[in-house]
């Protein structure tokens, strides 16, 4: 017997519908703005949650507590082995939930089909550069080649609208952003830029350093006409444009500038199964003890709703008293 239906709400009439697991904290890029070079200390791998955890703990929010959108991240999903079967498990739960992945492309090429195929409806690459060597400077990887190959086969797979996430760095890749809009309008993907956010495990964030959305625009605006593209917005973190008048379109995300917190419908787990609240929260619950000492499907989803209900109003990076999460994007999940 199940609980009856809840929601994952808070105090401030947030209701929590979107979950975005990771499904393992490592990667094989070093994205300078998330990983140092040398790795991290990589979580245990008795820590990590099994294929069997993560659906159970997926089937629990689809089907006693609202989740409606389930998202896999990492670190890098596509790292782990299983993710094709995962995709499946979770696509063909009842109630099946609409299954995405943010993903940094690198063998999407030789898979992409197969997550079609399991049921993925959508995907995000994440693309910052399309110049090699700025390309291997920021990755420390030289692997370009990969992702395009990478977006082209999620295209091809059918995976579309295939989302491009660009992050960009004042003096690395800044100037960018009219090419890697060209690229994105020439290829059909949909292009969204995202404000670098204070998460990095180097604690090497600075305002100064952050492109905001205004200067993104601006650069933009130089090259292109944009129009505001849409009406309802809702919780879509991204403020989407028309370029040019055309269909096509490209978004800003301003997590730091023009914080979306009050509209925030996220709800997190970990590869090692804590729930996280928000991105910055520096709190979780560990739902993976919880599981693995044997708790019912209905006292796992108590300690989610518990965990949720205490989501704090908003990010606070604004705050004097700001203080980073302890754990960097890659051990979240972004
Ligand atoms: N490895 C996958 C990828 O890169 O797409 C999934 C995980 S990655 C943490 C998810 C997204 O977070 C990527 O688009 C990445 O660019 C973004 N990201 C990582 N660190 C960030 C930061 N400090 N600020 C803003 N976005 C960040
Ligand atoms: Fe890896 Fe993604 Fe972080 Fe880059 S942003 S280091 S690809 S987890």
């Amino acid at each position: 017997m199940s609980i009856e239906r809840k929601q994952l709400a808070d105090h401030y009439g947030r209701v929590a519908t979107d979950l975005r697991v990771s499904v393992t904290d490592r990667c094989n890029l070093r994205c300078t703005y998330c990983m140092p070079e040398q790795g991290l200390d990589w979580l245990a791998k008795d820590s990590i949650l099994t294929d069997e955890e993560i659906v159970r703990l997926i089937a629990i929010g689809v089907r006693d507590l609202g989740v409606t959108d389930v998202r896999f991240t990492g670190g890098e999903p596509l790292i782990r082995p299983s993710i094709v079967k995962l995709v499946e498990q979770v696509a063909q739960l009842p109630q099946a939930p609409r299954v995405a992945m943010t993903t940094n492309g690198i063998g999407l090429e030789l898979v992409a089909p197969s997550l079609a195929e399991a049921g993925l409806n959508r995907i995000n690459v994440s693309l910052d550069t399309l110049r090699a060597d700025r390309f291997s400077a920021l990755t420390k990887r030289d692997r370009l080649a990969d992702v395009l190959a990478g977006l082209e086969a999620a295209k091809q797979a059918g995976l579309n609208p295939v989302k491009i996430n660009s992050v960009l760095m004042r003096g690395i890749n800044e100037d960018e952003a009219p090419d890697l809009l060209r690229f994105a309008i020439a290829n059909d993907y949909q292009l969204r830029f995202i404000e670098q956010m204070p998460l990095d495990p180097m604690h090497q964030w600075s305002r100064e350093n952050m492109v905001p959305a205004d200067e993104i625009l601006d650069s933009l605006r130089q090259h292109f006409a944009l129009t505001p593209a849409d009406d309802e917005r809702g919780a879509a973190p991204a403020e989407l444009w028309n370029v040019d008048g055309s269909n096509h379109s490209v978004g800003v995300i301003a997590s730091v500038t023009q914080p979306f917190c009050g509209a925030c419908d996220r709800t997190r787990i970990t590869a090692d199964g804590m729930v996280r609240n928000c991105l910055f929260a520096r709190r979780e619950g560990d739902l993976k003890t919880l599981m693995r000492a044997g708790a019912t499907d209905d006292q796992i989803a108590e300690a989610w709703l518990n965990e949720m209900s205490a989501k704090a109003p908003s990010h606070g990076i604004d705050q004097p008293n700001f203080l980073q999460p302890q754990r960097p994007m890659s051990a979240i999940g972004g």
